[in-house]
């Protein structure tokens, strides 16, 4: 029997992993994966990263990747360092960032297991990391560039290409074409949908034009973070330049967690343009993550994808590799002279969701004192210590030890890089007819069935809502 297989990302937002089955002649003819991402957030989750595929590693023959975020790719040196040789396809821009993100990803594993070892924190004797920088470093070598809408045959049953997902630079959406018992049905992944329209309702927004329009298949796997909600439509600079100026007069400093390429970038140029128009004092500023300097190489490289706006700020002000005031600090001798810092600073740094990096160490010092500021920027995933944070927690846990939040904490929502209920709803009426079946992925369960209802009642699509390890077969 041919089959998708729902291996992550079902009834969570993280962990994206979907297996594609295909059978020929009653013996098996193919098997690919699509994205291999890392659960974070909740511990029950994140054990999850642990347990093995229903499947072995070494009898999958392909990965398509839609994009570089880790809950997308994360897995792939776990999936490698199990026994998995095969290519792995992405678009350039998403090899690339691919190429700072997994090594920096494994380097984090192993600062956990490090510190598990020497507090004894771990059930586990040793902790071990899930798999360690050198390992990430190899699987890069698996990686084989594909361009949008490329047709890439991978076996006589079995093509794909990639489409625009206007989601970060570089992702995509799969279109798979997939022929079984003379039959040739369409498949369609999501991955993260980006915002639909450009600048007026998201400012904030780095790659142009939206998701491919007009899509046509049997079957489709979509996301649904944001199934419940409304992204605010107000430009955000006014807001973000009274709250970077209010922290500043009181003696404060700004912390921002976040994504460490684009979403980064596109903050600074933000908080530039602030600068240099006299909105916000001109303070400091630190990008401080290990890949600071090549995030920002990559970044700039990629200018193909971006919105008119983000080009007219490349033109305008340059590399902010050459900004004056601008640091960016690979070392961790730099990262940790930001800290002797006594006057009000602006520090960006990763990850996005707290869950590991420099950001713990800045937000240790700079959590309990009020005059200071925490920022959000992008989404937090329930379970990670960014969700605890944003939603009002006194005190928050990091290396061991309880830290009190008296800082302000405040959220930008118009950030946000995922398409909101009634864009998904606009993108999905683009549809040259009804797939056959849809399956929701990639959102919590009221975001999840609150959209299956809204598509159900508004488009009488046939909507469900995927589970953990189920296997739907396809004819
Ligand atoms: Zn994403």
């Amino acid at each position: 029997m041919s089959y998708i297989q729902f291996l992550g990302a079902a009834g969570v937002v993280t962990g994206s992993k979907h297996l594609i089955h295909v059978d020929s002649d009653g013996s098996r003819g193919l098997q690919v994966l699509v994205d291999c991402g890392m659960f974070q957030g909740q511990k029950e989750w994140r054990e999850r990263n642990w347990q093995d595929l229903p499947v072995p590693p070494q009898s999958i023959d392909a990965v398509i990747l839609t994009h570089a975020h880790i809950d997308h790719c994360g897995w792939i040196p776990r999936l490698v360092k199990q026994g998995f040789h095969g290519p792995i396809y992405a678009t350039p821009a998403t090899i690339d960032l691919c190429g700072i993100l997994l090594p920096d990803s494994g380097h984090l594993q192993e600062e956990d297991a490090a510190f598990h070892n020497k507090f004894k924190t771990s059930k586990h004797e040793p902790a071990l990391p899930l798999y360690t920088m050198e390992e990430a470093q190899q699987c890069l070598t698996l990686f084989r560039p594909v361009n949008f809408s490329e047709l890439k045959q991978l076996s006589s049953q079995l093509s794909f290409r990639f489409v625009r997902a206007a989601h970060i630079l570089g992702s995509a959406m799969a279109e798979i074409a997939l022929t079984s018992n003379g039959k040739t049905s369409k498949l369609l992944f999501s991955g993260d949908i980006g915002r639909v329209r450009d600048n007026q309702i998201a400012p904030g927004k780095v790659v142009h034009s939206g998701p491919t329009e007009g899509e046509d298949c049997d079957l489709l796997v979509m996301e649904s973070t944001y199934g419940n909600r409304q992204h605010p439509h107000t430009d955000p600079r006014p807001e973000l330049a009274a709250l970077i100026r209010t922290t500043v007069q009181r003696g404060g400093s700004v912390v921002v967690p976040s994504f460490a390429v684009e979403r980064s970038q596109k903050f600074l140029f933000l908080l530039k343009e602030l600068m240099e128009t006299g909105q916000v004092p001109r303070v400091p500023v630190h990008g401080d993550s290990p890949m600071a300097i090549r995030a920002v190489e990559i970044f700039l490289k990629h200018s193909e994808e971006f919105t008119p706006e983000t080009k007219a700020l490349i033109e305008k002000y340059g590399s902010p590799l050459e900004w004056p005031n601008f640091h960016f600090d690979v070392t961790q001798d730099n990262s940790k002279k930001i800290n002797d810092s006594k006057y009000p600073t602006i520090i960006v740094s990763s990850s996005g969701m707290v869950t590991g990096g420099r950001i713990l160490h800045h937000l240790i010092l700079r959590l309990p004192d009020p005059r200071n500021l925490v920022l959000f920027i992008g989404f937090q995933a329930p379970g990670t210590r960014g969700f605890t944070i944003k939603n009002g927690a006194s005190e928050v846990k990091m290396f061991g030890q309880e830290v009190p939040i008296r800082a302000q904490v405040e959220s930008l929502e118009q950030f946000s890089d995922h398409a909101d209920t009634p864009e998904l709803l606009e993108w999905l009426h683009t549809f040259r007819r009804p797939p056959k079946q849809t399956y929701l992925v990639h959102g919590e369960p009221p975001a999840a069935s609150q959209l299956c209802e809204a598509m159900t009642r508004e488009l009488r699509w046939n909507v469900q809502v995927a589970a953990y390890r189920q296997k739907v077969p396809l004819e």
